[in-house]
């Protein structure tokens, strides 16, 4: 081979190889990622597109650890959107930590009441170290990269907290996730009355950890989803999931993944499917 000619092939390859690591480094996955995380008797689920993330929830103190190696594992160093979904430990008991230890630019809750000492210091923490603190309501919007999210429900004082719930429509493509925090029958009737169109789904995130008082059958009926998930301890005291709930998504043939059971469970959506990945327990 002459002199010019390996000087040009030399050329084509450092061409190629740049190339090669471009791609690798900063095309962003495209598609919807959703980890529904095991933190035990509570809930977090993290939303990643296009470099962006959402953390619904944190989940009890007691599962930091679970849920900081979660994040971690996913490449989580900033949120851009935190959401409270209501003000009760199993929700909101990370939320502190997560707020010193990364960067949270917003902070987005049903409420600013000072529910209980651990609130009001997550409240003081978000005002001192977020860009934005958020208190939304019905008809609000929030934005993850490609992803519309819409707030079907939210309520700033409640007398049961989880009537309180931010109840979250993820619209990404042609595929629709609900997010029903711990929100009760009572406001899935308000919302069967005043937006049955804006609960069908593909996916949803069960309702109160899968207990009786949500998720009933003409919920159901107007949700249609095809996949679903539930965060619940290992042999919770509570008994979640009951029976009765998972009788009504059994009948509407929607297949079902809880945490106690199958641990972490990640699904992609492309845009036009929203799909099963993995999970990092059972077989
Ligand atoms: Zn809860």
């Amino acid at each position: 081979m002459s002199r010019a000619i390996t000087r040009q092939v030399a050329l084509l390859l450092a061409l190629l190889l740049a190339l090669f690591t471009l791609g690798c480094t900063d095309t962003p996955d495209a598609d919807l990622r959703i980890t529904v995380i095991d933190v035990g008797q509570g809930d977090a689920t993290l939303l990643s597109q296009a470099g962006r993330h959402m953390l619904i929830d944190t989940g009890s103190a007691y599962a930091a650890d679970a849920l900081l190696r979660e994040l971690e594992a996913n490449g989580v160093k900033k949120l851009d959107l935190l959401v409270l979904t209501h003000p009760h430990e199993d929700h909101v008991g990370n939320a502190r930590r997560l707020l010193m230890e990364l960067e949270v630019e917003t902070l987005v809750v049903p409420t600013d009441i000072a529910v209980d000492f651990g609130y009001d210091l997550v409240l003081a923490t978000a005002r001192e170290r977020c860009d934005d603190l958020r208190v939304v309501c019905a008809g609000d919007e929030i934005v993850l990269g490609d992803a519309r999210c819409t707030v079907l429900y939210a309520q700033v004082n409640a007398e049961d907290w989880n009537d309180a719930s931010i109840v979250l429509r993820v619209e990404y493509g042609e595929t629709a996730l609900l997010f029903m925090g711990d929100a009760g029958a009572k406001i899935e009737a308000e919302l069967l009355r005043k937006m049955p169109q804006l609960l069908d789904c593909d996916f949803l995130r069960v309702g109160h950890h899968g207990s009786e008082d949500a998720t009933t059958g003409a919920f159901l009926s107007a949700a249609t989803p095809t996949l679903a998930a539930v965060g619940c301890g290992e042999q919770n005291t509570y008994g979640f999931p009951h029976a009765a709930v998972l009788e009504n998504l059994d009948v509407m043939g929607v297949r079902v993944w809880r945490t106690d059971l199958d641990g972490t469970v990640v699904f992609i959506s492309d845009g036009e499917n929203i799909r099963f990945h993995s999970k990092s327990k059972g077989a």
